[in-house]
Formats: C-alpha cells, sequence, structure tokens
C-alpha cells in the first residue's frame, strides 16, 4: 500500500477537476443542481446502472417535479412509476422521507449531512452526495466507484470495505477536498470510476491520473481492489398461478411491511422440499387465499435474479377446484381484486411477475375465456 502518491494530493486533484470540467456527462440532475433532483438522483442511482436510471429520472420528475408533490404522492402511484428499477424499499424510504421533509424541513431538502442522514433510505455516501453537489457542502461521498479509484491510485492490498481500509478511504477523500470544491471533486471521482476506471476493463490510457496510480506502477490494476469474500447466491423455487373468472385474472396485494410490500402479485410461494411446483402452487393458493384449485397447464418458468437469490418462478394456469368457488380470503394480502389483461399495466408487480405478464397475451396465451 502507498499512501504517498508522486506529486503529492493536490496535483492529483488539480488533473482530476480538469479531466472532469472537460468529460462530465450532461446528466439531467447536473443542469441547476437543485437539491430534491440530486437527492432523487443518488436514490435511483443506487443498485441502478446510470443509463437505466435516467429514463426513469425524467419520468419521476415529470410525475414528481418538486418535494411537495411527491410527499402528496399515494403510495401506489410512487411505486408504479419505480416499477422495474428494483429495490422496492428505496420508492417507499423515498415516499417516507419527502413527507419527513415537507413536514420538518418547510418542503427544503435539508443541507446538513447529519440531517439528511436522519431521512429514511439515506446512507453515509448519500448523505455526503447530497450534501455536496447540492450544496456544494465540503464532505467526501465514497460509493463503489470511488473506492474502486481509490484502491487502484493507492495500491490498497485489504479490501475497501475492511474498516482500515473504509477508514483511509474517508479521510483521503476529505483531504483531498479544495475549499468550495466538493461538488466538482465527489462527482469527478465518481465519475472516473464510471467511465475509465472501470471494473473489468480499466481504460488506463485515457485516465487522467496513470501517472500517478500505483497499481498501474505496479502491474496490479487487475489485483485491485481485492474483492472481500464473495456472497453466494441462494438458488429458490416459486410457484405461482392464474386463476382466471370470467375473462379476470385474481390478484392481490402484498401486506404494508416485510418483502415486496405494497406490490402485486398472484398468489403463490416458495416450493417445499419434497414437493413439485404445481403441489406448491396448489398448497399456496389454499393458504392465501382459502380456494381449492387444480393446474390445468403450464406457463412458464420465469427467471429471475433479486440481490442474493436466483428465483425460478414456475407459473401455471389454474381453475376452480369447487364448481361453486367463493371469494378468494386475504389471509396474505391487505387487498385483492379481479383484474383483466390491461389492468395490471396499472398495478405495481415485483420484477419475475412482471417478465411474466409482459409475456401474457404474446409468446404465452392469457388463460381462460377472453372479455366478452
Ligand atoms: S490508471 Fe488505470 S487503474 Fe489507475 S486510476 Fe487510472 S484507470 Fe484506474
Amino acid at each position: 500500500m502507498n499512501r504517498d502518491l508522486p506529486g503529492g494530493l493536490d496535483a492529483m486533484v488539480r488533473d482530476l477537476l480538469a479531466w472532469f470540467a472537460a468529460r462530465a456527462r450532461p446528466l439531467p440532475w447536473r443542469r441547476d443542481y437543485e437539491p430534491y433532483r440530486v437527492w432523487l438522483s443518488e436514490i435511483m442511482l443506487q443498485q441502478t446502472q446510470m443509463d437505466r436510471a435516467v429514463g426513469y429520472f425524467e419520468r419521476f420528475t415529470a410525475r414528481f417535479p418538486d418535494v411537495a408533490s411527491l410527499a402528496a404522492a399515494s403510495e401506489e402511484e410512487v411505486l408504479k412509476l419505480w416499477e422495474g428499477l428494483g429495490y422496492y424499499s428505496r420508492a417507499k424510504n423515498l415516499l417516507a422521507a419527502a413527507r419527513l421533509v415537507a413536514a420538518r424541513h418547510g418542503g427544503r431538502v435539508p443541507d446538513d449531512p447529519e440531517a439528511l442522514r436522519a431521512l429514511p433510505g439515506v446512507g453515509p455516501y448519500t448523505a455526503g452526495a447530497v450534501a455536496s453537489i447540492a450544496f456544494g457542502r465540503d464532505v467526501p461521498a465514497v460509493d463503489a466507484n470511488v473506492e474502486r479509484v481509490f484502491a487502484r491510485l493507492f495500491d490498497l492490498d485489504l479490501p475497501p470495505r475492511e474498516p482500515a481500509t473504509a477508514a483511509f478511504i474517508r479521510k483521503t477523500a476529505a483531504q483531498m477536498i479544495p475549499p468550495g470544491k466538493a461538488r466538482e471533486l465527489n462527482q469527478a471521482l465518481m465519475e472516473l470510476g464510471a467511465l475509465v476506471c472501470l471494473p473489468k476493463k480499466p481504460r488506463c490510457s485515457e485516465c487522467p491520473l496513470a501517472g500517478r496510480c500505483e497499481a498501474l506502477r505496479l502491474d496490479l490494476v487487475f489485483e485491485r481492489p481485492v474483492p472481500a469474500k464473495a456472497a453466494a447466491y441462494i438458488p429458490l423455487e416459486v410457484a405461482t398461478g392464474l386463476l382466471v373468472r370470467q375473462g379476470r385474472v385474481f390478484v392481490q396485494k402484498r401486506p404494508a411491511t416485510g418483502v415486496w410490500a405494497g406490490l402485486w402479485e398472484f398468489p403463490g410461494g416458495t416450493v417445499e422440499s419434497g414437493e413439485t411446483p404445481e403441489q406448491a402452487v396448489v398448497r399456496e393458493f389454499m393458504e392465501e387465499t382459502g380456494l381449492r384449485v387444480a393446474v390445468t397447464g403450464r406457463l412458464a418458468v420465469v427467471r429471475h435474479g433479486y440481490t442474493r437469490y436466483r428465483v425460478a418462478l414456475h407459473c401455471f394456469s389454474l381453475r376452480d377446484a369447487d364448481g361453486e368457488a367463493p371469494q378468494p380470503a386475504l389471509h396474505a394480502a391487505q387487498e385483492g381484486r379481479w383484474a383483466a389483461l390491461p389492468d395490471l399495466d396499472g398495478l405495481a408487480f415485483p420484477a419475475g411477475h412482471r417478465k411474466l405478464i409482459d409475456r401474457l397475451g404474446r409468446d404465452i396465451p392469457f388463460p381462460g375465456p377472453a372479455l366478452p
């Protein structure tokens, strides 16, 4: 690990700021650095690639242009606009935070990092990013891009999130900030990580810091950052079913807390040990709705990754097993409804269910008779 760079930090900062001034991408929230827009962009960019986030950002701000309009929104509408971005707790936290900002801060996003951290969904990185980028406060903002840049520049030989390494990165990131320049410097570090110091194919020949980079000098670029112990993915078999009556399929809204809170779904659940997916969907339907159903066909197996899980979603068409079928009970939901296929577009579903819906009526026939 080399913590004494040739030319020192000042020269590095100068080169980095010059590069950023010339190369910064014209992102929508960079037009005016309006605090609500900067905050929203940072929440959207957690776990989401820039290219995808920009489209969502434009649609979201068209509907909710400021804190007041977001604070007055229903969770249903916010989730619908968020659908497809995943990690729905971000959307719920954002809404809760907007309501707090409206109630406690007069609708103005606070500029103090501690006040920002008191908002739901705002951690140390996001607080630093909003305080510096929106308000010009001289505080660091260390995300995964910055960690990678530092790991290479300083040839850090421990994973970036090891306590000693994390403390060094944060302290150095703070020391580097020229007075009044945190907005530019923090974004420059992140932009360098996003555009040049890429995880798998770093573009060292285009890097403004190549002459100061220890990992490049030692030919250790591909060994840095040192990876943390990899988390194992957990495979999960899940079964779900479409029960259709008079051309409408039953969907239910998940409870207000827990996994995918407030999202809609087709009833179903995890395939248990010793069960087939067909048996699982029949059992889950009974447990969740009190209805006895029978499987009439296999629709698809939809595969999707959720954080640590790799899910295989087995999708079936169903019929009522009892002739005079009662209405579904809501043992695992806060609301239920019978929806025609076009109605499903107006509801927010988890990504696996949405993948299935997007295929219904295209390569997967919608089960049951069409609407009259
Ligand atoms: S020289 Fe290469 S490894 Fe070093 S900071 Fe630049 S892009 Fe990253």
